[in-house]
C-alpha cells in the first residue's frame, strides 16, 4: 500500500535567515523548498516566513508579485512567521505603523525590547518538559490577540509563541537553536 506523498514546507527565501529554517525543517524530518516565485509557492503544503527585515520583505513580496498569492495560500494552508515573519502576518503593526499581510488577528509592536538590548537568549519553562531556548533579535512584542488564539509560550508575561488555527507565529528564532519543537508543530499541520 502506498503511503501519502511527503509534504513540502516552503520557506520564503527573498530575504532574512531562510537557510537556517530550511535546515531546521530538514533536521525535524520534513521536506523543505525555498520559495522565491509563485511557481515555488504552488508546490508547497505550508509556508514559513523567516526573520529578517519586515520592511524589506514587504517590498520584495510586492516586487515578486507574491503578496496576493500568499494571502490566498493562507486561506487553506498553514503559515508560520518568525520575528519579522510574525510582523508580516499581524493584522496591526506599530512602532512604526507598517502595512502587513494581515493574515493573523494579532497586533505587534516592532523592536519592542528597545534599542539598548537588541538581542537576548531566554530559557522559557514549558509545561511538557525541557525549557524552550528562545533567541530574540530586535524582536516585536505581541500586544493584542484576537479570539481563538492559543498561547504556546510566554516570556516576561508576553506571549511569544501563538497559534490561531492554521497560522502560527513566534517572536523568537527557533531556527537558531537545536530545539525543534516549533518546526515539528508546524510540520504536523501540513
Ligand atoms: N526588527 C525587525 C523588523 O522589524 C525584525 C527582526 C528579526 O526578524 N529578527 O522587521
Amino acid at each position: 500500500m502506498a503511503g501519502s506523498p511527503p509534504k513540502t514546507a516552503g520557506i520564503l527565501a527573498l530575504q532574512g535567515d531562510f537557510e537556517a529554517h530550511r535546515k531546521a525543517v530538514e533536521r525535524a524530518g520534513g521536506r523543505a523548498l525555498e520559495v522565491r516565485t509563485l511557481a515555488d509557492l504552488e508546490q508547497c503544503d505550508g509556508l514559513i516566513i523567516p526573520g529578517g527585515e519586515s520592511t524589506t520583505m514587504l517590498k520584495l513580496l510586492d516586487q515578486e508579485g507574491l503578496t496576493e498569492p500568499l494571502r490566498r495560500f493562507s486561506e487553506h494552508k498553514p503559515v508560520y512567521g518568525s520575528c519579522a515573519g510574525a510582523i508580516l502576518l499581524a493584522r496591526e503593526v506599530t512602532n512604526p505603523a507598517q502595512a502587513s499581510l494581515g493574515l493573523m488577528d494579532i497586533a505587534v509592536e516592532r523592536n519592542a525590547y528597545g534599542r539598548q538590548i537588541d538581542s537576548r537568549i531566554a530559557h522559557i519553562p514549558m509545561p511538557e518538559g525541557d525549557d524552550l531556548e528562545a533567541v530574540f533579535i530586535r524582536a516585536p512584542i505581541i500586544r493584542r490577540m484576537g479570539a481563538g488564539s492559543t498561547v504556546l509560550a510566554e516570556y516576561n508575561g508576553d506571549p511569544v509563541w501563538v497559534e490561531q488555527g492554521r497560522t502560527m507565529v513566534t517572536t523568537f528564532h527557533p531556527e537558531l537553536t537545536g530545539d525543534l519543537r516549533v518546526h515539528r508543530r508546524f510540520l504536523d499541520k501540513l
